[in-house]
């Protein structure tokens, strides 16, 4: 069985941070990349807010050269998932969707999150051209626009908040007849002038010549007093959660009830001694492709000193 000092799954900025740290520092890292080879940030266009780019830089570009950074300090990086992990016996193995099975001293999960959509083809269709998962990656680009905000938990709240300090006005399209956010998170949008509850309300495709300028809506779908009609936007934006990809850990690692793996405070360290968690995939919280490094970077480092116990 083939074995490694390091094994990084994912080819996010958090596994790409991980495997420049654990190359530099000679653990001659195998590096998995998963179906989406660089990560979330390859379904967007412009990155505004990752430090070293005062212009913006191509999302894409940004990650291929993470890739060649990582495989210049002598990361093996590999097409190819992990299907299934066994932390139950040191070294830890790990099996790849081809069969293979490889043993590791260390495992940095970079596994990331995936965002929820309603499941609208419009919202494939649209996406990167008005419609977003994300408020604080995108919100700039939306200005002083009118946007809409799917979702009713705290997350939507705040995402519409944030939207409102930037946008004219917001909507938020809810199921519900209430927000099933917290108190503060409710009055705080029920008391923004610049957002527009609307209860009730599913969203049943978007419309708009080479961008999104509505959405087609319903109102009390089903009911007598049923009304379908148009709201112009020009951004749609998702918060209806996200999931993250950790299913092949599932039994092997502690995570919380969504999936999110488990790390100690302030740490990339997980309940297993020698795996640690880096990103979105144990990040409920921040979701930003410069944490996402940040935690990939320690996770590498941790690694390094596990090893030189
Ligand atoms: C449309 C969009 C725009 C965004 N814009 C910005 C922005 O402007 N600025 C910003 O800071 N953030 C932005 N984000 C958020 C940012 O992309 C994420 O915070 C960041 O990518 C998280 O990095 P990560 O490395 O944790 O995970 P990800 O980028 O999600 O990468 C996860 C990696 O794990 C791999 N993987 C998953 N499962 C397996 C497995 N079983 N085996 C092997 N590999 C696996 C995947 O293939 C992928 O390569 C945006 C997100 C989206 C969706």
């Amino acid at each position: 069985m083939e074995h490694t000092k390091c094994l990084i799954i994912g080819s996010g900025p958090a596994g790409y941070t991980a495997a420049i740290y654990a190359g530099r520092a000679n653990l001659q890292p195998i590096e998995y990349c998963g179906l989406q080879m660089g990560g979330q940030l390859t379904q967007t266009t412009i990155v505004e807010n990752f430090p070293g780019y005062p212009e913006g830089v191509d999302a894409n570009q940004m990650m291929t050269e993470l890739r060649r950074q990582a495989e210049r300090f002598g990361t093996d990086v590999r097409d190819g998932a992990i299907v299934k992990a066994d932390f139950s016996r040191k070294p830890y193995v790990l099996t790849t969707d081809r069969g293979a099975e490889i043993s590791a001293d260390t495992v940095v999960i970079a596994t990331g999150a995936s965002a929820k959509y309603l499941g609208l083809e419009d919202e494939k269709k649209y996406n990167g051209m008005g419609v977003s998962a994300c408020a604080t990656c995108d919100g700039f680009f939306y200005r002083k626009k009118t946007v809409a905000v799917v979702g009713g938990g705290d997350t939507a709240c705040e995402e519409a908040s944030y939207l409102a300090q930037l946008c004219a006005k917001v909507y938020m399209i809810v199921r519900k007849p209430y927000l099933r956010a917290s108190d503060i998170m409710k009055k705080r949008v029920e008391s923004n002038p610049k957002i527009e509850i609307l209860y009730e309300t599913n969203t049943l495709g978007l419309y708009g010549e080479g961008g999104v300028e509505g959405a087609h809506v319903v109102y009390r779908k089903g009911e007598a007093d049923e009304r379908k009609y148009d709201l112009p936007i020009d951004g749609f934006f998702l918060a209806i959660g996200h999931k993250p990809n950790t299913d092949v850990f599932k039994g092997q690692i502690d995570m919380d009830e969504v999936g999110y793996i488990k790390t100690q405070p302030g740490s990339p360290r997980t309940n297993v001694e020698g795996v640690f968690a880096a990103g979105d995939c144990a990040d409920p919280t921040y979701r930003q492709a410069v944490v996402a490094a940040g935690t990939g970077c320690m996770a590498a480092l941790e690694a390094e000193r596990y090893l030189n116990q």
